[in-house]
């Protein structure tokens, strides 16, 4: 049920009245100032998840309920004014040192806020309201300055820091959905716990000759550690019940202290330090649960995801030992844990690519910052072979130790075909399906080194009036006769020459590994290839044609224009000759034909 704001203002100022009024009147402190403060508590608990612009009617609610309590208290509305002026100061420098928060869990979230709120709410915020306090009881009952500066301040301080934490998570609604969302199992183990706490308190506070108050806080940490702040805040409360219930009486521990004052003090210290103790152990470990928890779901969703990822999940030791994999590529189904597990980096690649798999392995270990890719070969199964892409990152331990590596490994053969197709592509003729200009320079950077030890020779080769065969039978009878020519070409060469189309209707030659008058036999036969028999084009359409080739020595100190000019020079050289020739010309620096 959420109350409408004038409810809640209205409940708080009564409830501030109420509270007021009890310890006023518990204390006796009829023409002092009391022992027990809490009153404070329950406007710092609501105005704290509260933005500043709505502060205003919940302190005047307050302040009036204060100034109520104390003249029915007091009997003095000149008392009154200043003491309710001095408590709303307080209360007013505390939420704004405190600043906002949302709620109990983000207030009390890590022993860092747990020692801020003992700060501002039991040093500086009361130690303020102290002077002004002590200030009025001093002026108006002729009040000890000092006495009646250490009351206020105490009674404050240690009402703040007991009630603020139960007023908070009483606000919040935090105990009940702390209760709620327990299951049965936590619930019972709950209530095994708080049986405990008040156990032992009985036993510390229904006797009365040892000092025992210590034997509380075992139970009360257990209860923290187990339960969080919840069950730091509710065993503070059962201690201070039975705590003060026995104390009234005149039983527990605290008899052995002298005067009803120095009781009330030691007893709120104790729970003070009390709540201060338990309040951070719980506010510690509830992080940690609510980090593990955060952790868990995580961790199902890695899983989950690993289970369902198309790529294989690998995790290698320090040794390059697999530990562990997961997975459900189709490629990779071979690539089961129950195969892997136990299986050395070196060992799943192509014995060729076991190398670059290991060193892969290794430059992760070495380098946790960065991710190392290498691609390498895996079986499928079927005897062949497909790419597969090893992306490694080291996995480190607490301390940054490198610990392994993960390897997330992905089939790229796919990918690897299509960029052998394009490589092919790029270097192929279209038309013919020899290689083309690309290719054949290619083909000449690669041959060019070994020039020094093996004759290599390249020759041009161009049809003579091609031309005209276009001009007269079109140009898809041209397009037929230089499929045609380059397969008689093709036909007279031995597999590891090479033969490309670098232009219209241009070819060039490569022959490897053969002395001078063979490569003249050779560029001969295919001048003969073409001329010997006419090249159909079309039914009933044959035509005659010739060749004029060029072709030079090739020599490692020449660049490739420098050869390939020489090449051309004697090609020209045929064509001024009388077309349907071979000039074999000498490649020179000046690239002069011969
Ligand atoms: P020459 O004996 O001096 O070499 O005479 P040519 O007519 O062969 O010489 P030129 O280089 O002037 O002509 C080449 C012709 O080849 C011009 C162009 O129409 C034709 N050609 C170039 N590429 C293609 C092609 O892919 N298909 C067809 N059908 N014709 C082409
Ligand atoms: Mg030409
Ligand atoms: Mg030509």
């Amino acid at each position: 049920m959420k109350l409408s704001d004038g409810t809640a203002i209205a409940a708080s100022g009564l409830a501030y009245c109420l509270l007021a009024c009890a310890t006023i009147w518990i204390t006796d402190a009829g023409a002092g100032i009391a022992t027990i403060w809490p009153a404070n508590a329950i406007l710092l608990a609501i105005v704290w998840t509260l933005p500043r612009n709505r502060w205003l009617p919940y302190f005047l609610a307050c302040f009036a309920g204060n100034v109520i309590a104390n003249m029915f208290a007091r009997d003095s509305l000149l008392a009154s004014l200043p003491f309710g002026i001095a408590n709303m100061a307080e209360v007013a420098m505390a939420a704004l040192l405190l600043g906002r928060t949302r709620n109990s869990g983000e207030a009390f979230a890590g022993v860092r806020q747990v020692a801020r709120f003992g700060v501002i709410a039991g040093v500086l915020a009361p130690g303020f309201s102290a002077l002004l306090g002590a200030a009025t009881a001093k002026v108006l009952y002729d009040a000890g300055m000092l006495q009646a500066y250490l009351t206020w301040f105490t009674a404050d301080a240690l009402g703040l820091l007991i009630v603020t934490p139960v007023a908070l998570m009483l606000r919040d609604g935090e105990l009940l959905h702390w209760y709620r969302q327990l299951s049965r199992q936590a619930r019972s183990h709950a209530a095994g716990l708080f049986l405990l706490v008040i156990a032992t308190t009985c036993v510390t506070f229904g006797q009365s000759g040892n000092p025992l108050l210590f034997l509380v806080f075992g139970p009360t940490i257990l209860a923290s550690c187990r339960l969080g702040r919840a069950g730091a805040v509710l065993s503070v409360v059962a201690v201070a019940a039975i705590g003060t219930f026995a104390t009234m009486h005149d039983a527990g521990p605290l008899g052995i202290l002298g005067d009803d004052w120095t009781k009330v003090i030691v007893f709120q210290l104790f729970l003070a330090v009390l709540m201060m103790t338990a309040l951070p152990a719980a506010a510690e470990l509830d992080s940690r649960r609510h980090l593990i928890a955060k952790l868990a779901e995580r961790e199902a969703a890695l899983l989950l995801m690993m289970d369902r990822s198309s790529d294989l999940i690998l995790n290698f030791d320090r040794d390059g030992t697999c530990v562990f994999a997961s997975g459900s590529s189709a490629s990779l189904a071979d690539y089961t844990p129950g195969i892997v597990v136990g299986a050395n980096v070196v060992d799943l690649p192509h014995p060729h690519d076991a190398g670059k798999a290991k060193f892969n392995l290794v430059r992760a270990l070495d380098d946790p910052a960065h991710s190392h890719r290498c691609e390498y070969r895996l079986n499928d199964g079927g005897g062949g072979w497909f790419w597969v892409e090893a992306s490694t990152r080291a996995l480190t331990d607490a301390d940054g130790q490198v610990t392994g590596a993960v390897s997330v490994l992905r089939d790229v053969s796919h990918h690897k075909r299509q960029e052998a197709d394009l490589r092919m592509a790029a270097i192929t003729d279209e038309l013919t399906g020899l290689a083309n200009r690309s290719g054949f320079v290619d083909a000449f950077e690669r041959e060019l080194p070994a020039t020094d030890r093996i004759e290599t020779w390249v020759g041009l080769l161009d049809l003579d009036h091609f031309k005209t065969v276009n001009d007269r039978h079109g140009h898809l009878a041209g397009d037929e006769v230089l499929r045609a020519v380059a397969n008689r070409l093709r036909a007279e060469l031995r597999p590891d020459d090479v033969l490309a189309r670098i232009g219209g209707e241009e070819f060039a030659v490569i022959l490897v590994s053969c002395s001078e008058t063979t490569a003249s036999t050779i560029f001969e036969r295919l001048r003969s290839s073409v001329c010997e028999a006419p090249v159909a084009v079309a039914p009933g359409v044959a035509l005659s044609l010739t060749l004029s080739a060029g072709f030079v020595k090739l020599t490692p100190e020449l660049s490739r224009e420098q050869i390939l000019a020489a090449a051309d020079e004697a090609l020209y050289f045929s064509k001024r000759a009388g077309r349907n020739r071979v000039t074999i010309g000498i490649a020179r620096r000046d690239a002069l034909a011969a």
